[in-house]
């Protein structure tokens, strides 16, 4: 283990990276291991510092879950980049945005106070347009 945090992976909190073990199903993304939480760590790539507050978006395309073996392997071997980001790459859909939401604050939110007046803003947009598509 790393002494210091790797740069794409400050500002994460042990909850965050828990959340992020968890959307992997805490399995290591190199070896595809179940690892239990405490033996899995998040690797940036490339281990280089980047500009101070990436986008969720782009952060997630740069941290993979490793387990420690595999993350002193990426270390000391090293393991290719490519290798890494085809990894990285591979994610589904799904997971790839429940990290961004992981990593960018997305609040989890299922009564918005204001979910009526959405519906009735999307009707309104369906009528004019379709009005405008018989003209
Ligand atoms: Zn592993
Ligand atoms: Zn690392």
């Amino acid at each position: 283990m790393p002494a210091k945090p790797e740069p794409w992976c400050r500002g994460i909190t042990p909850l965050k990276a828990k959340q992020i073990k968890c959307a992997v199903e805490a399995t290591c993304e190199l070896c595809h291991e179940y690892t239990p939480f405490s033996l899995l760590e998040l690797h940036g790539i490339p281990a280089v510092p980047r500009p101070e507050k990436p986008l969720p978006k782009e952060r997630e395309c740069h941290i993979i879950v490793v387990c420690s073996t595999c993350h002193q392997h990426i270390h000391e071997l090293p393991v290719p980049e490519e290798k890494l980001q085809a990894l990285i790459e591979e994610r589904p859909f799904a997971l790839r945005k429940e990290i961004r939401g992981i990593l960018g604050y997305v609040p989890k939110s299922y009564s918005p106070p204001n979910d009526t007046d959405l519906s009735l803003v999307f009707d309104e947009t369906l009528r004019s347009s379709s009005a405008g598509y018989y003209r």
